[in-house]
């Protein structure tokens, strides 16, 4: 049976200086609105213990604009600052419901740039999109189609730390769920290459079920550490330090596109060609702490193709059995069950006493799918 999701496409596009500047200001308002909406919220629910409705923030954010000091908020579409409060009042109820802390406030330099646009406040016709108090339609450049006939209801513009603008369009799109699948899956989350599975599949990973990180990504990651030296190198306040501080989120950004795009490619190989796909729960893995780069970058990845693997699964009709108890998944041999008594990281292969030769990551895979499937 077929279900209607929402999945957004993510573009990026070239604003014409008019509409740079529209957007600057619009996102300058979204911080300002957001933050003085959670400073009356955050002093109702310390100093009174109240909490404040979404409709009192909105009410407020009516009354602001009619100040002098804060006249400028009427220069921009209404619609972005009713978002911003919008997600303020979900950060609360997350808050209340203890799913998340208190809400912070949007810093100038660190908090994301991004304004929201609902179907009021953008026009879509014939494959073009204008935004409300825009002088035309965004110049997009459109990687790939949108859904035939789909209707954006949401539009999100933003620009990163590389300074690249993206618009980002919620469609509803309705997906049908693949036919069962007979094979199932294990997979094993690395630092060195991505990951392991418990059996190689075809064209995503190699005989013995690795999956390699993506090729010239050793180069990026040295120029990125580069990038970083340098930056640290640059004074506090410099023009240099700006001019360091892009290059490093530019080179950042190239690979986690990158990587993206792989992660893409290797879940919908994983969930297309699997009934049941047995993940480790890392953050038990990450109580060991290791700060390098490289861990970093293999934390963010692990935990994006877990939610790419979960959501995907959802629309074709897979399941995702996380696995999330620790075990010393690497020291069990897969073939007999008998529990090895040390293995250094420097051990790769090894032989168990009942004869059975193991690759060690695919041997570690091959449990967390006999664990997994054990779990459902
Ligand atoms: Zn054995």
């Amino acid at each position: 049976m077929a279900q209607v999701v929402k999945r957004a496409y993510k573009y990026r596009f070239y604003p014409t200086p008019g509409q740079a500047d529209v957007l600057a200001r619009t996102f300058g308002c979204v911080r300002l609105v957001y933050n003085k909406a959670l400073e009356d919220r955050t002093r109702a629910y310390r100093v009174e213990g109240r909490r404040v409705s979404y409709g009192e923030s909105s009410a407020a954010l009516t009354a602001w604009k009619r100040t002098q000091e804060l006249a400028f908020l009427n220069e921009v579409s209404s619609v972005p600052l009713q978002q911003a409060l919008r997600h303020l009042q979900a950060g609360f109820v997350n808050f209340f419901t203890k799913r998340a802390g208190f809400p912070t406030f949007k810093s100038r330099k660190k908090s994301r740039l991004s304004a929201e646009y609902t179907r009021s406040a953008f026009r879509w016709r014939d494959g073009t999109l204008t935004l409300a108090k825009m002088d035309g339609p965004l110049d997009i450049v459109w990687s790939r189609p949108l859904p035939e006939g789909a209707e954006p209801s949401t539009v999100t513009v933003s620009k990163d730390a590389a300074g690249r603008w993206f618009v980002s369009i919620l469609v509803e799109e309705k997906i049908t769920p693949l036919a069962p699948a007979e094979n199932v899956v294990g997979v094993d989350a690395r630092i060195t290459s991505l990951l392991t599975l418990s059996r190689p599949i075809d064209g995503v990973t190699d005989a013995h079920g690795t999956v390699a990180n993506p090729r010239h990504e050793p180069a990026e990651r040295r120029r990125l550490a580069r990038a970083q030296r340098a930056l640290a190198r640059k004074g506090k306040g410099s023009a240099n330090r700006v001019k360091a501080r892009r290059r490093v989120a530019r080179v950042y950004a190239r690979i986690t596109d990158r990587r993206r795009d792989f992660l893409h490619k290797v879940t919908t190989r994983l969930v297309r060609e699997n009934q049941v796909i047995a993940v480790e729960d890392l953050t038990i893995r990450t109580m060991v702490k290791n700060r390098t780069l490289a861990r970093a970058i293999s934390d963010a990845s692990w935990r994006e193709l877990r939610s790419m693997l979960e959501y995907k699964a959802r629309w074709y009709g897979r399941e995702v059995v996380v696995v999330d108890r620790w075990f010393p998944f690497s020291k069990l041999c897969s073939a007999c069950g008998t529990l090895a008594e040390s293995m250094p990281l420097s051990v790769r292969e090894w032989v168990c006493a009942c004869g059975a030769v193991h690759d060690r990551d695919v041997n570690a895979a091959r449990n967390i799918l006999a664990a997994g499937l054990a779990e459902r």
